[in-house]
């Protein structure tokens, strides 16, 4: 089935065990990262027992792209939503009564109603897969109280398996799946979080704009996504990459649903657009070849930054992220949760939260390491991150510390950074003399180094709560605990940041890892007169069927022909990704295409 339908050699990690397990007849939990490869879990099990398999999925784009997926794999799959006409939910109602199709997907708010549950009863059941498991939970970000009366199916169906599907697995999810969906016996199966493929990078904001266009020179007709904190700015900033010349749209919940739709469906039809979005774009977005993820802003946890940047390299071929944050990003995030009228134990946890990604983005070891840690996994220094690329020093940063805090003493906590460094670099500025300021011990005391620099160690300093920024105003005065550090009983390490280095954003030397070879051969093939042919054949047939490219063939696939250049059927469907069906609809085009290209 997996070579026959969906073209692959070789299950991938857990796929095998999971399926046996499901064919046995088992229920299962799958904790699997994006891209791993969740779908085939359920669908070969679908296609291999007997009778119709159900799939709760939580979004009407989520269904449709599977089901488009499936029908180009000649998999005979439907989905049932509010989008359907009657004629056709009757005949497709129809049709799993008669065990004529073998996927249907539903949403959750159907598949709980009576009629269908009666419906059900009459049709014999391969299995139910619930996919986006963890909109179960009420502490997700993806919550829906639907999702929570599907622990009824465990009665109504107790001999029909189930199968649970999720990339988030923290244990509070993790157990809000198995007792929200009754899955008492059912087996855990639990992958990695590494997501090998993903380089990821963090900066601190020095110029954004510069930043940006440095980052997207690498990055030139790929798709991509940029996250911004407001609607305001998403708006703002599509507008400026337009003007840059990169087909740049605005996705964010102010918008009206027909231009978020259009939107969207640009984004998946079109090969390189990018999407400045705010997080209301994302869930549901199952694009396979979105090869960058930008945050202008702070996300607002760990657990979102890891779905946010998830959301590129699916198809498992090279993709890069990009974090930019300030300062400002932080206090502006500290006074939300302090302001928020939440009760002071969630402020809790979500103060903890965000000191994890500060810890994360101030991290001077590798990114990824610090990632999967956070989430009770770990690595090796992984050579795909800007700190291991780029390594950081950290220096015994006390005795700037002492410099910074002082002169905020003593300028009497109540003026913002600007004049601070203007004190501390022993700028006779005009209000430095009004205020007498540059007859302190303190003036000038930080002209060892250059300002980028002293911007690094407040920012650190902000982060270690031994400076407390005022949201309004902007004034900086001393946290609690600074008394131990001005006393010399306390040493602080900090980053050395590349810009306060004046090393600009370097990309440093980078160590040969095997996603630095699968960049390399991607690039090569880029250029590739072969590849390019294959990617406009792919569009055109792609726009002729309304469907987005990838439905046709994955990047991963046409690489592979590009690199294999097969001249036989047989060649051709000994690839990745080319099962019966679509060799029996694409083959002879591809066959042409690599003669004609080639002769
Ligand atoms: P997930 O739902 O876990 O995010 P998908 O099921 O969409 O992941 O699979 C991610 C990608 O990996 C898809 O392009 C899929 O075709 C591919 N894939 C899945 N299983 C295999 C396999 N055994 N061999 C090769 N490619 C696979
Ligand atoms: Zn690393």
């Amino acid at each position: 089935m997996l070579r026959r339908v969906f073209g692959y050699d070789r299950f991938r990690g857990e796929q095998a065990a999971i399926i046996d397990h499901v064919l046995d007849g088992g229920d299962a939990l799958v904790l699997m990262p994006t891209g791993g490869g969740k779908s085939l879990c359920y669908q070969i099990p679908a296609l291999c027992r007997p009778g119709v398999a159900i799939v709760v999925s939580p979004l009407i784009a989520l269904m449709q792209d599977q089901v488009e997926q499936l029908r180009q794999l000649g998999v005979r799959a439907a989905a049932l939503n509010s989008a359907v006409p009657f004629g056709e939910v009757t005949r497709i109602e129809r049709q799993m009564r008669r065990s004529e199709i073998d996927l249907v997907y539903v949403a959750p708010e159907r598949l709980v109603t009576e009629p269908f549950l009666a419906l059900l009863a009459e049709c014999s059941l391969a299995l139910f897969a619930i996919d986006e498991a963890h909109c179960v939970s009420q502490w997700g970000h993806d919550f829906r109280p639907e999702y929570q009366q599907l622990g009824c199916l465990a009665e109504r169906f107790p001999d029909v398996p189930r199968i649970a599907l999720t990339a988030t697995a923290d244990l509070p999810t993790r157990d809000d799946i198995l007792t929200g969906l009754r899955l008492d016996g059912a087996r855990l199966f639990v992958a990695g979080f590494d997501r090998p493929n993903i380089r990821y990078r963090v900066q601190p904001k020095a110029s954004p704009k510069r930043q940006i266009l440095s980052f997207l020179k690498t990055h030139a007709g790929e798709a991509g996504i940029v996250y911004c904190a407001s609607r305001a700015k998403v708006d703002e900033t599509a507008v400026w990459l337009a003007e840059e010349g990169f087909s740049a749209l605005p996705y964010h919940a102010g918008l009206d649903a027909g231009t978020r739709a259009r939107n969207q469906d640009r984004f998946l039809k079109d090969e390189a657009v990018i999407m400045v979005a705010t997080i209301a774009f994302g869930m549901g977005i199952n694009k396979p070849d979105v090869r960058f993820v930008i945050h202008l802003d702070l996300p607002k946890s760990l657990e979102a930054y890891y779905q946010e940047t998830g959301r590129a390299g699916r198809d498992g071929l090279p993709a890069e992220t990009l974090l930019l944050y300030s300062l400002q990003d932080l206090v502006v995030q500290r006074s939300m949760i302090d302001q928020s009228d939440t009760p002071e134990r969630q402020k809790k946890i979500e103060r903890r939260k965000l000191e994890a990604l500060l810890g994360f983005v101030e991290t001077i070891s590798c990114r990824r390491q610090a990632l999967l840690s956070y989430f009770g996994d770990g690595c090796e220094p992984c050579g795909n991150c800007d700190t291991c690329l780029d390594p950081v020093e950290g220096f015994d940063g006390t005795q700037a510390a002492q410099k910074l805090l002082s002169c905020i003493y003593r300028t009497g906590q109540r003026f913002g950074s600007g004049h601070v460094f203007d004190v501390l670099m022993g700028k006779p500025t005009e209000r430095v003399r009004q205020l007498r300021h540059d007859q302190l011990p303190t003036f000038g005391v930080g002209r060892d180094l250059p300002l980028e620099a002293w911007r690094s160690i407040l920012r650190q300093l902000v982060v270690l709560d031994l400076i407390v920024v005022e949201p309004e105003f902007g004034s900086l005065s001393l946290g609690e605990d600074c008394r131990a550090v001005l006393r010399g009983e306390r040493r602080v390490t900090l980053r050395r940041d590349a810009l306060a280095r004046g090393k600009g954003e370097g990309r440093g030397a980078a160590r040969s890892s095997r996603s630095e070879q699968a960049r390399a051969s991607a690039q090569r093939t880029d250029g590739d007169p072969l590849f390019a042919a294959l990617r406009r054949w792919r569009m055109e047939r792609a726009k002729a069927q309304g469907v987005p490219p990838y439905v046709i063939f994955h990047d991963t696939t046409l690489l592979a022909i590009a690199e294999a250049r097969p001249t036989s059927e047989q060649d051709l469907a000994r690839l990745p990704g080319v099962g019966a069906a679509k060799l029996d609809r694409y083959g002879e085009d591809i066959l042409a295409l690599v003669d004609e290209v080639l002769s």
